[in-house]
């Protein structure tokens, strides 16, 4: 999906900015290989090849689409969301919805298109009525987010609400206390921020995200 140019003019008209910069350079390639199990794929293909028709939670059951995933396989910036919803769950692709389209506007108004980040979720499968994923539900769906980053290998990581922050970050504390600050998943650099669809429900959290998206776009920046 691509944001419209109105959602983006009032995205930009907002934040009072409307100087996009160019975008980061990608990174290296990941070689080829065979795909025993999660850790030995060596392609996000390989990945996703992998994942299909998994079974490995409840989440399988009421599912219309595994959502691995979707963007630039050597991308430099990641976003990390928390589960697929209703719309992901027909279509299989993330962030597809309203909340979506402000994720599209966010990227565009960073200077980026969709197409040159990547764009996951801690479970792949739609959590029955949109309910939040359970432990043991993150903690099968662990491993492939986890290869994911892995054969991505962006250079900065942006979790989107507390269910990614937390799982990313592996804390408990809420998106107020980990929002707006650098942390690290493994050695990658993490910023958490607020979810879009939190900010279809408060506008005035767009300012606060738009200070986190300036510290990525200003780390991505450096060289
Ligand atoms: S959420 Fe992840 S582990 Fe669970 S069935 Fe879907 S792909 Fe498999």
């Amino acid at each position: 999906m691509t944001v419209g140019r109105r959602d983006l003019v009032r995205w930009l008209d907002d934040l009072g900015w409307h100087d996009p910069p160019s975008a980061p350079a990608p990174a290296a390639q990941a070689p080829a290989g065979r795909r025993s199990g999660p850790a030995s794929c060596q392609t996000l293909e390989e990945l996703e090849a992998f994942l299909e028709g998994c079974t490995r939670c409840d989440l399988a059951e009421k599912r219309h689409h595994i959502v691995f995933g979707e963007g630039d396989p050597h991308a430099e910036l990641m976003f990390v969301g928390e589960a697929p919803g209703a719309d992901e769950d027909r279509i299989g692709r993330p962030f597809v919805g309203q909340a979506g389209k402000l994720l599209d506007a966010m990227i565009a108004a960073m200077g980026l298109r969709r197409e040159d980040v990547y764009i996951a979720n801690v479970v792949k499968c739609r959590p029955p009525g949109n309910r939040d994923p359970k432990e043991p539900e993150k903690a099968a769906c662990a491993p492939f987010l986890d290869r994911q980053i892995e054969l991505i290998r962006p250079r900065v990581l942006v979790a989107l609400g507390k269910p990614a922050a937390n799982r990313l970050t592996g804390t408990t504390k809420p998106i107020g206390a980990l929002r707006g600050r650098w942390l690290t998943y493994r050695d990658i650099p993490l910023l958490a921020t607020y979810h879009p669809a939190y900010l279809l429900r408060n506008a005035r959290g767009k300012r606060a995200v738009w200070e986190d998206l300036k510290k990525v776009m200003a780390r991505l920046a450096k060289a």
